[in-house]
């Protein structure tokens, strides 16, 4: 919902000013419609429904996972594919995967987000309608931006969507913003979020030669600057920065580049997700990896093999061994392509024309 709207909206009726308390206070409780809002007069109710969306986003498509996991693609007003994930875990946990983007301008070559066409920052209200879809549907406890689009590129928007997630039932300590390291909005946030909101670095690589050949943007901020970053935030608010390393066969998961990684952070003030990689296929809409879940595309996406469970087993090792704090990521999802790095808003679309898909809005995994 345009909260700015509906509020502009309330004030040029001459409602009174608790009117947007009542109908954000539904809302963030899962409330389907305006209609629900029983303490507004019917009115209202019916004049919101025609001036002010329920909703910025409409959804395309909805898929859930053997696993529990929920994924769906929304659309934006002007035309924009965004996807968000809902994961639901045996402990009773439900965590919101929530996109920054529609697409992302940054070209890591093992996510199929980056080999969509880009299509522009969505706004706090997107953002936040991706979670109050899901709350429709349960509550929701955990929240990370790990789904399309790089956050520190739209630290704003972010923010405020961020700030108004603990309504919704996702406090501060439950949020984690994920970034490549992209320095300005790193140092934007160590600087300005005051709010115990978690920071996790997608690092993939030990070294800037092999992390620039595989993710671009080393190039423009190296590696030693956006850890000496993180190292920061780590000592000032005495939380770990989580970093993701994402283990591909071959390229990053020697034992000799788990000591690198171990001796590059240190045993203080990191904490390591190493993330099963996910296989997806640019060229066949993403169909193998449903089909075959476990079998790695050799389709243009396909440029990487996911490392085994012993090679990732002794990459552990080896952090273990130097003390760093190190632990495995579920992956959840995968045959739906919800899991990391799978966003890229393949459109199954029925009844939409193929004009749009054509004109970039959508992905090469048509
Ligand atoms: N742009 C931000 C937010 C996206 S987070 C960032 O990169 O941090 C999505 C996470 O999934 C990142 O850590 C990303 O590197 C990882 N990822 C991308 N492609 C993946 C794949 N194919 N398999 C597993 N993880 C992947």
């Amino acid at each position: 919902m345009d909260l700015a709207l509906l509020e502009e909206t309330l004030r040029g009726r001459g409602e009174p000013a608790f009117r947007a308390k009542q109908v954000w206070e539904w809302t963030v409780r899962g409330a389907a419609g305006y209609d629900a809002m029983t303490n507004l007069p019917r009115a209202l109710r019916e004049e919101l429904a025609s001036a002010v969306p329920f909703s910025t986003l409409t959804v395309e498509a909805e898929r859930e996972s053997r696993d529990g996991t929920v994924k769906t693609l929304f659309r934006t007003a002007d035309g924009h594919p965004v996807e968000a994930v809902l994961m639901r875990y045996r402990d009773g946990r439900r965590s919101l995967c929530l996109s920054s983007q529609s697409g992302c301008p940054l070209t890591c070559t093992f996510c199929a987000t980056g080999a969509m066409a880009f299509g522009r920052n969505l706004t706090a209200s997107e953002i936040l309608d991706q979670a109050l879809h899901f709350r429709r549907l349960v509550r929701v406890d955990h929240a990370v931006f790990m789904g399309m689009g790089e956050p520190m590129l739209n630290l704003d928007e972010v923010l405020a969507a961020a700030r108004r997630l603990p309504a919704v039932g996702i406090t501060h300590r439950r949020t984690t913003i994920s970034t490549v390291g992209w320095l300005p909005g790193l140092r934007q946030f160590v600087a300005e979020v005051a709010e115990p909101i978690r920071l996790a670095l997608s690092l993939h690589a030990p070294d800037d030669e092999l992390r620039s050949r595989i993710m671009p943007v080393n190039e423009r901020y190296p590696i030693a600057d956006v850890i000496a970053e993180c190292r920061r935030h780590a000592e000032t608010t005495r939380r770990r920065v989580f970093v993701e390393y994402v283990m591909l066969a071959g390229v990053n998961d020697a034992p000799e580049q788990g000591r690198a990684l171990a001796q590059l952070l240190g045993r203080d003030h990191f904490k390591i997700n190493l993330i099963p990689y996910n296989p997806w296929a640019a060229s066949d809409g993403g169909t193998a990896a449903v089909a075959r879940p476990n079998t790695p595309p050799t389709a243009a996406g396909g440029l990487y093999e996911g490392s085994s469970r012993d090679r990732i087993a002794a990459f552990r090792h080896e952090l273990e061994r130097a003390r760093v704090p190190v632990t495995v990521r579920l992956t959840r999802g995968r045959d739906i392509e919800a899991a990391c790095g799978q966003l890229a808003a393949a459109p199954r679309v029925v009844g939409r024309g193929s004009r749009r898909s054509r004109a970039g809005a959508a992905t090469p995994a048509t």
